[in-house]
């Protein structure tokens, strides 16, 4: 018998695997419903824009698809070197955000290095972490009663940065809470950590921001060369399915991450998919309102049925049933709807909800009214 745990690094066999959002297809073949819906990975309720699939649909043939991608993404890093009005070479393409994470601790991380992150972060710092065998700090969160409850704690992070910490991840705002932090304040952390610490700003939820709240990452990844800013086009833009998503940072970096990535870590039909996602301005805007719309709609609804929340610049909303979440969780799911536990993240009062449609969130408030009701 081999012991596979005993051939390993350490960190792998530690590291507590990413738990995803239950899939429609799946709970339908576990409960036997139909008509169900996800509200559980904050993923584009509108889908995608037109103009991505009309893309897609024109580029397939069987000759596109026999070839291997251009591995450097030429046309899409020109696009998104226009759209950001920054330098080809100071972009690197993932496969989802996801894999910017990763290769940024596989690069930086190791045996005798670490990384820090908040408590309640995204799930994937811990993991991406914990692949490179490198150790985990987590700073303690602000206080669940304070105005920016389960948020980022800069002065806590700060705190735990000494000379053992290459890498730091900050999520604004953060999934799973919603939270963000205020610019100023993200700029001043920035001047004061050691610039031999990378530090990464994680925008996944970027365009959900009110302008006011966005920090001026372009003009900070000027100033700041150990800054990485992360986007991807999962959440807004609606191509979750096509993973993709790209770094901005030194074009130091860039040339490190290049050479630790796959040659062919994103595809063909993904640089298709996103070079016509970014040129549809239209569709963000048409998503930002209709987000903005349900968000105030779900609020009501959870006011209506004296459910608290927590304040968020996102997608979704994070609610808190002041009792283990669980059975709600489960008696949600009978009702076909999908939400997302959040017990592996400490949280198991709390339940994350994606904002959907005008009629999904109705499905979400009558759903989550039904199941309170019943106890
Ligand atoms: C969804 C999400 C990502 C992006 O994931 P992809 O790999 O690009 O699909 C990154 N960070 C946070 C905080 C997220 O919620």
């Amino acid at each position: 018998m081999i012991d596979f745990k005993q051939l390993a690094m350490p960190g792998p066999v530690a590291l507590k695997p990413y738990t995803p959002g239950k899939p429609v297809e799946v709970l339908e073949r576990e409960l036997g419903i139909t008509g169900s819906i996800k509200l559980a990975s904050n993923e584009n309720p509108l889908g995608c824009s037109p103009a991505v699939t009309a893309a897609v649909q024109a580029s397939l043939s069987g000759d596109f698809f026999a070839r291997y991608p251009d591995a450097a993404g030429h046309e899409l890093k020109a696009d998104l070197a226009a759209h950001h009005g920054i330098e080809a070479e100071r972009i690197t393409l993932g496969n989802g955000s996801n894999d910017i994470l990763v290769l940024l601790a596989q690069a930086l991380l190791g045996p005798g290095r670490a990384s820090v992150f908040s408590d309640y972060a995204f799930a994937v710092y811990p993991i991406a972490t914990a692949a490179a065998s490198g150790e985990a700090r987590v700073a303690q969160a602000l206080d669940a009663d304070s105005d920016m409850p389960y948020g980022h704690d800069l002065e806590a992070m700060r705190a735990l940065i000494d000379d053992k910490v290459r890498l730091v991840f900050v999520a604004n705002p953060n999934n799973p809470t919603g939270t963000w932090l205020e610019p100023d304040g993200f700029e001043a952390f920035l001047r004061d950590v050691p610039d031999d610490v990378v530090v990464v700003l994680d925008e996944a939820y970027h365009h959900y921001q009110p302008e006011d709240w966005r920090i001026d990452a372009r003009r900070l990844l000027d100033e700041y060369p150990n800054l990485v800013v992360t986007r991807t086009f999962s959440k807004i833009y609606g191509i979750a399915a096509m993973r993709i998503g790209y770094g901005l940072s030194h074009a130091g970096l860039a040339d490190i991450l290049n050479r630790v990535r796959q040659p062919f870590n994103n595809n063909a039909v993904a640089h298709v998919a996103a070079r016509a996602a970014l040129a549809d301005g239209e569709f963000v805007d048409e998503s930002v309102a209709t987000n903005l719309t349900g968000l105030a709609r779900v609020r009501q609804g959870l006011d209506a049925l004296g459910v608290g929340y927590l304040p968020t610049h996102t997608n979704f909303l994070t609610f808190d049933l002041a009792r283990d979440a669980a059975p709600v969780y489960e008696a949600m799911l009978r009702e076909g709807v999908i939400v997302r536990p959040l017990a592996g993240y400490g949280m198991p009062n709390h339940l994350r909800t994606t904002i959907g449609t005008v009629h999904e969130n109705e499905r979400f408030l009558d759903a989550l009214g039904r199941v309170l009701s019943a106890g």
